[in-house]
């Protein structure tokens, strides 16, 4: 076998990390002629495209995994430092009794899962939370409520706990339901910086997971919070027996939103006992997604969404450390830190300080890039986006 020999210049980015893909571009484009436009994250004037079609983003998911891999890492220091990671911590601020039926969650009053329902948090409660969050060093506080919507005489009381977060120097995110135009002014004007509504899964699929309401009515919830000016976290849950089609579904409504989602969570599924889902799939092979399609969905959605913070969220505790690198590296640059999220247990501080140093990650301290570039000052979460069990709570 002859190898070809070219001369190896190493560029770097902007970050000062050196990537060796603009010299190894050529050579990828000739032996996968057909997928060179999908290394195109930006269109002819050189902005972010949102115009993805659904072959592509397939496209993207049939490429050999080495090279999908490749390609995401490359698109990741492109537009982050490849060796940080934001760091957020979640809150449940009201749990459990929900009136959906969102199948993976053990919140949904539907479900069987033996969570108690709780009332909202008290305002003080919620601070000292969010002090020994900051104490530990999360730059970022997410706080997610059981409900379809808040109702308008939660409304006072959600304001002061924004406010109250934001005034100790933290970032804020709220996921809280289905928002009027209204209440996203209300949380924009308290100075909310995130607010996190999954869009679950693809469109095809959504109503085998719920069917309290339409990803009609996620869409206009995220368009009421963008509309209002509050960064948009939306993500969504793989491994809940949805096919690959659904899954780029997932990722083509995202990337074709008019803007992209600061912050994209993807979970994986760890089914729930007394949860539809996690009682129909907990003894069958589809109940765990699988460790190499979950890191496909990350590098997709981090090719598709460049500037966006891809965050691993729910069953992140359950991968070994090796997938989580292979996520690192195929894009993903957030977590959830601490013991628990929401009702879900978590990977816990102890375990991904000790995963940091085997990997040379560090806590991401800088702003966000597409927060940066909107000329926002603070930023936000990417909070309810899930977890495990609850990954889904997350409304
Ligand atoms: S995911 Fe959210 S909306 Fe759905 S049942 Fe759980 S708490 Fe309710």
């Amino acid at each position: 076998m002859q190898w070809r020999s070219r001369p190896v210049v190493p560029i770097s980015d902007t970050h000062g990390f050196t990537s060796a893909a603009h010299f190894a571009k050529e050579d990828t484009d000739l032996r996968f002629p057909g997928i060179l436009r999908q290394a195109h994250t930006r269109d002819r004037d050189g902005m972010i495209r949102t115009d993805w079609t659904r072959e592509e983003i397939a496209e993207l998911f049939d490429l050999p995994f080495t090279e999908l891999l490749f390609r995401a890492a490359t698109v990741h220091r492109e537009h982050h430092r490849p060796d940080e990671v934001q760091l957020c911590t979640l809150l449940s601020i009201k749990t459990g009794g929900c009136p959906e039926d969102c199948g993976y969650c053990s919140q949904s009053a539907h479900a069987d899962s033996g969570v108690e329902a709780t009332k909202l948090m008290d305002v003080r409660q919620v601070l000292q939370s969010a002090a020994q969050a900051k104490d530990a060093g999360s730059q970022r506080f997410c706080m997610g409520a059981a409900w379809r919507n808040p109702k308008d005489r939660d409304m006072p009381k959600i304001v002061e706990i924004v406010k109250g977060v934001r005034d100790m120097g933290m970032e804020t995110c709220m996921t809280l339901g289905m928002l009027t135009p209204a209440q996203a002014e209300q949380l924009a004007e308290a100075g909310l910086d995130y607010y996190n509504h999954n869009v679950d899964t693809g469109p095809e699929y959504y109503d085998r997971v719920i069917t309290t309401r339409k990803y009609e009515d996620r869409l206009t919830t995220l368009e009421n919070v963008r509309q209002a000016g509050i960064n948009v976290c939306s993500g969504g849950i793989v491994g809940m027996g949805e096919t690959r089609e659904d899954r780029v579904g997932f990722v083509h409504t995202l990337a074709t939103l008019e803007r992209h989602p600061e912050s994209v969570p993807v979970n994986a599924l760890v089914p729930v006992k007394g949860t539809p889902l996690g009682d129909m799939l907990a003894d069958t092979p589809m109940a765990k997604i699988d460790d190499i399609e979950f890191v496909r969905t990350v590098a997709a959605a981090r090719i598709a969404m460049p500037m966006s913070m891809v965050r691993l969220s729910a069953g992140r505790e359950s991968m070994s450390d090796a997938t989580q690198a292979l996520c690192f590296m195929a894009g993903a640059n957030s977590i959830f830190t601490g013991e628990k999220l929401l009702t879900a247990p978590n990977a816990g501080d102890d375990s991904d300080a000790a995963l940091f140093a085997r990997l040379g990650l560090k806590a991401m301290e800088g702003e966000e890039p597409l927060r940066a570039a909107s000329g926002r000052a603070v930023g936000g979460c990417s909070g309810g986006c899930a977890t495990k069990e609850a990954q889904a709570e997350l409304t």
